[in-house]
């Protein structure tokens, strides 16, 4: 086993959702620590705009609902690039959610389904074989405390973090044997761009969603949760962290 860090100077790191909120923030830091950030997202507009301001960042247009854009992404990456040592998969969303079940549409519901599990899965699937055969790397998901919990009229969106609360813990166990490491972070309420699409894009009515709340985190909260735990020791893994606002808990 390598004993440096995976949190190193150069170190190559993919952030898939890294346009906006949980994913900028990490993007943002990672960068600071001298990480090369892949920035991954479908806006690559913003990407760019991002990725401009970050020493080493490279804007990556990737749709996980699109196979073949998670197929073929290290291949539409530079070379010095395609070797990627950290993945935080992050792309989520709840389009259409926060309704009585009966009473969302269906194709919201399954397209939910397809960006929070399947997204997550196709990419995990297109950069583990690498870091296998590097014997390096650590996959860090976003899970949610609607994981853990069912909330209500969150039955959909609660199903997909409880996926990925099994998936994550399914990678762990298949990788036991390695010395890829597997996080799941699981954040509470995080005042990010996240209720205002769920609502069509309905910013006022995002902002509002949140003030019902004693307390939100902030995007930039989460990420140094990631980068605390990408900051272990090589022998030392972060199975799983719930992160919640403090007054909220
Ligand atoms: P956000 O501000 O709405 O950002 C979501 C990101 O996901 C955007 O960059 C969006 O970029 C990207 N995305 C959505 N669909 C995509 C697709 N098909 N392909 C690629 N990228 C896609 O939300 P956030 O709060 O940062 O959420 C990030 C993650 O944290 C999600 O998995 C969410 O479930 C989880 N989480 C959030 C909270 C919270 O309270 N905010 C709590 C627990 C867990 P484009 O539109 O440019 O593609």
């Amino acid at each position: 086993m390598s004993d440096e860090g995976i949190l190193r100077r150069g170190a190559v790191a993919l952030v898939t959702g890294a346009s906006a909120g949980i994913g900028a923030a990490t993007a943002e830091a990672l960068a600071a620590r001298g990480v090369r950030v892949i920035c991954a997202a479908r806006n690559l507009d913003r990407l760019k705009k991002l990725a401009a301001g970050l020493e080493g960042a490279h804007a990556l247009a990737l749709d996980v609902n699109d196979a073949e854009s998670c197929r073929s992404l290290q291949a539409r990456l530079p070379e010095e690039l395609r070797e990627i040592d950290i993945l935080v998969a992050n792309a989520g969303h709840d389009v259409g959610g926060r309704k009585r079940f009966d009473q969302g549409d269906v194709e919201d519901w399954a397209r939910t389904v397809e960006t929070n599990v399947t997204g997550v899965i196709r990419c995990c699937h297109a950069v583990i074989p690498g870091m296998l055969a590097r014997n390096r790397g650590h996959v860090v998901t976003l899970g949610s405390i609607a994981g853990l919990r069912v909330y209500t009229h969150g039955s959909i969106y609660s199903a997909t973090k409880f996926a990925i609360h099994a998936f994550t813990e399914g990678l762990r166990d298949d990788y036991a044997g390695t010395d890829l490491r597997v996080t799941e972070i699981l954040p509470g309420m995080t005042r990010t761009e996240f209720a205002a699409r769920r609502f069509d894009g309905d910013k006022e009515r995002g902002r509002a969603f949140y003030e019902t709340f004693p307390a939100t985190l902030d995007a930039a909260d989460i990420a140094n949760a990631i980068v605390y735990v990408l900051g272990q020791p090589p022998q030392v893994t972060v199975a799983q962290m719930v992160v919640v606002p403090t007054r909220e808990a």
